[in-house]
């Protein structure tokens, strides 16, 4: 009998949120491949769960998958968990599924905690097409390149961004997508300290930036969909007018004209003024 392999869902932060599947699956299993086995031992202590557990994360998901795809080849049974939520979603566990399918090894989902979905779901922007990105570049240059080339999705669109970047991430989103987009700021989601504010971006950063703590903990973002048809003539029509309005006046000035006109940030404006 060749063994399944298990991809086990944890909570995001409230333990409740376990499901009795995911419980049962992870006592039944011969091996339970983990992120962080120190992490993962306090919710096997938690839930009174004595599986042996086995380190699996980026660093060696490559080097450990054909191990892993013999001891499933012999018989034994596996689960792969991540530090919390989803396995896969934006953490390790791709290469061995891909792998294992290859190998006619059965993969079984057992579905749970999600923070994309957790946060889409309270987070009042469309949710009937989104798209999510993971984590955007760390770089300020390739961060707004990056979220350039989403600037025209006509869906939701969701990232997950680090405590360290958070508040130049969200100016950098409010230079390229302007202020007219609604962004909702969903952080600590089912922990206690859990704050999920939908606002215009400016309004954002101004709740970030008030205070420290804001700043703290694990977040995503969502951006609301681009009206794409108005967005684009929108970009269109600065690229028109800014030019004609410089050349009468200072970039300041042309700049808080030009965002009147288009709708667009006037910061965004001001950026593609001085750049004449
Ligand atoms: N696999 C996880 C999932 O299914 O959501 C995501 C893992 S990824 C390495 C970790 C990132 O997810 C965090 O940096 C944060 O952006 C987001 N995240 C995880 N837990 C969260 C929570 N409780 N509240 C808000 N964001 C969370």
């Amino acid at each position: 009998m060749i063994g399944k392999l298990f991809i086990v869902a944890t909570p995001i932060g409230n333990l409740n949120d376990i499901t009795y599947r995911a419980i049962e699956t992870l006592k039944n299993v011969d091996i339970v491949l983990a992120e962080d086995t120190r992490h993962s031992k306090k919710l096997f202590a938690h839930f009174e769960i004595s599986t042996p557990l086995k380190a699996f994360h980026e660093h060696n998901e490559r080097e450990k998958t054909e191990s892993i795809i013999s001891e499933l080849n012999s018989g034994i049974s596996l689960a792969l968990i991540s530090d919390a939520g989803t396995p896969l979603i934006s953490d390790p566990g791709y290469f061995l599924v891909s792998q294992a399918k290859k190998e006619g090894i059965e993969v079984v989902p057992i579905p749970g905690p999600s923070a994309i979905i957790t946060a889409l779901s309270a987070s009042g922007l469309a949710s009937n097409s989104f798209s999510f990105f993971g984590f955007l570049p760390s770089k300020k240059i390739a961060r707004i390149k990056y979220l350039q080339n989403k600037i025209a999705l006509n869906e939701t669109i969701i990232f997950y961004e680090s405590p360290k970047r958070i508040l130049t991430t969200l100016t950098d989103m409010l230079e390229v997508f302007g202020n007219e987009r609604k962004v909702c700021l969903a952080k600590e989601l089912t922990k206690s300290f859990e704050t999920i504010r939908t606002d215009i971006i400016e309004n954002v950063i101004e709740y970030l930036a008030a205070d420290l703590a804001h700043q703290k903990g694990e977040f995503v973002i969502l951006i609301s969909s681009a009206d794409k048809i108005d967005l684009v003539d929108a970009q269109n029509q600065l690229g028109k007018i800014l030019p004609i309005l410089c050349a009468e006046m200072g970039a300041s000035k042309a700049a808080k004209l030009a965002a009147k006109i288009t709708g667009i940030d006037k910061k965004h404006c001001y950026n593609k003024a001085i750049e004449l």
